[in-house]
């Protein structure tokens, strides 16, 4: 229905520029933003016009597509990346930025970086120095380590190790251990990535000391651990502890790596959870080279850490592809206030998101649950129902996958909503709530809520249920 009288309807663009709606978003946006907004709201009209429909008077109003475009231009201006409320219950949450900071990394990271600083300057010397020297020091007093290297993420720090030390021969991984983390990290393509062969042994359950003796060769340039991470097998398995491939590696002479990603300075058995291999204890057992993530277990910046035997951190750090996975100073800065903290592990604890999360007790989850559910019933309004219930957290980011800690669940129902409609409208606020799906509930943990997060639920609720 191309009706000219019909297209003769639609208001200009240069009229809705001067609606008062616009006018007013003009005043707090960026002129380009308000005037994109009144083309797409005037060819989304003239569209659903074309297509034949109906388009009530009403919505082809001056006043109304003036609206129409300046909530468009307010939501061209708001940005992408944003304050989201984690209600999951999953700790170190990938899709939701794993690891929130401590204040005293958040501190520092504003502190470095209004300023200069010396990241590559060696102040004693007056000449250039080293952006791998700060954190060196710190990482080898908490660890044990002979030397470090800090690099963008774990992915980059198994690439640099793998491509350092084996590139064009030979690296023996058990076949329990190829595995694919989140977000398509896969040994195997790592391994073909860094230029190393892949030389797998033993069974998916079952991997012996045989079984990568039987594969040592002449080609053989390095014997790597990883760890399974994000999932467990029960029952018939078998893998050799790391101990046992560093005497295997000082019969043939070769160095042994271990892929920790989680990687962690505490022993979680503390807080009740499952035992993880600490770094310091990979280390102490012998391995050559570790790698880790700094924004999982270790609660700080996103960052791949490699420690381990300084002869083969020297010659990762000298490797050119280094330069392309090299750390920014955002990091370093946040990084180093994170590791401070652990010099007193209770302080750690304490003041680390990610470990205090990890560590709150069920008793004080309970009343946190209990306070939230309180102030929800106190709002008075009929069709919200809430009610506190048992369940499990997480620890996500892959660590841990047994581990399942205690908590307190809110259930949460408004009347006249379904639970996917409620989820949906939580999502879509201003400030979006990331909540648990499960049996057709919907739950939200309180162990991930933080600050003023319960202030924003009630509010959120408050405008459903209202
Ligand atoms: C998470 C993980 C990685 C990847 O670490 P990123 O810091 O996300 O790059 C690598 N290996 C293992 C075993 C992991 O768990």
């Amino acid at each position: 229905m191309k009706d000219q009288s019909l297209l003769a309807r639609l208001p200009k663009v240069d009229q809705l520029l001067a609606a008062p709606a616009l006018v007013l978003a003009g005043d707090e946006l960026p002129r380009s933003l308000v005037l994109r907004a009144a083309r797409q709201a005037v060819d989304h009209l003239r569209q659903r016009l074309l297509a034949g429909e109906a388009v009530p008077a009403a919505e082809l109003s001056l006043e109304a597509a003036a609206g129409q475009a300046a909530a468009l231009a307010r939501h061209l201006a708001a940005p992408s990346l944003r304050r989201v409320i984690n209600a999951t219950g999953v700790v170190v949450h990938t899709n939701l930025g794993r690891s929130l900071l401590a204040e005293a990394a958040l501190a520092r990271l504003l502190e470095l970086n209004r300023t200069y600083t010396n990241l590559e300057y060696d102040l004693a010397a007056g000449v250039r120095g080293s952006r791998y020297t700060h954190v060196n020091d710190i990482l080898c007093e908490l660890t044990g380590a002979e030397a470090s290297l800090v690099v963008n993420n774990n992915a980059a720090a198994v690439l640099l190790c793998l491509q350092t030390l084996a590139a064009g021969r030979e690296v023996i991984v058990s076949r329990g251990q190829l595995v694919e983390i989140g977000g398509s990290f896969r040994i195997p393509d790592v391994m073909a990535r860094s230029g190393a062969v892949l030389k797998e042994v033993g069974a998916t359950n079952k991997t012996h000391l045989h079984d990568y003796e039987g594969a040592v060769s002449s080609r053989t340039a390095l014997l790597l651990k990883v760890h399974t991470s994000n999932f467990a097998v029960v029952g018939f398995h078998q893998e050799v502890p790391l101990a046992e491939l560093r005497q295997l590696g000082d019969r043939y002479h070769l160095p042994v790596m271990e892929d920790l990603g989680s990687g962690t300075l505490l022993d979680f058995t503390r807080f009740g959870l499952p035992k993880e291999p600490t770094v310091p204890e990979v280390l102490a057992e012998g391995a050559d080279l570790v790698t880790f993530s700094g924004d999982k277990l270790l609660g700080g910046p996103q960052a791949g850490i490699i420690l381990g035997r300084a002869e083969y951190v020297e010659r990762c750090r000298k490797n050119p592809t280094n330069r392309a996975l090299r750390v920014d100073k955002l990091t370093l800065a946040a990084l180093e206030a994170t590791l401070e903290l652990y010099r007193e592990p209770e302080k750690a604890i304490a003041q680390i998101p990610t470990l205090a999360m990890i560590s709150a007790g069920y008793e004080s989850l309970r009343k946190r649950a209990g306070r939230l559910a309180a102030r929800l019933k106190a709002l008075g309004l009929p069709r919200l129902r809430v009610a506190t219930t048992d369940g499990v957290s997480r620890v996500g980011g892959g660590a841990l996958p047994l581990a399942a800690p205690r908590t307190r669940l809110l259930e949460v129902a408004v009347e006249g909503l379904s639970t996917s409609k409620l989820e949906a409208a939580l999502r879509a606020g201003q400030t979006p709530i990331i909540c648990r799906l499960e049996d057709q509930r919907l739950l939200m943990d309180v162990r991930t809520l933080i600050g003023d997060d319960a202030a924003v639920v009630i509010k959120a609720l408050a405008g459903l249920a209202g």
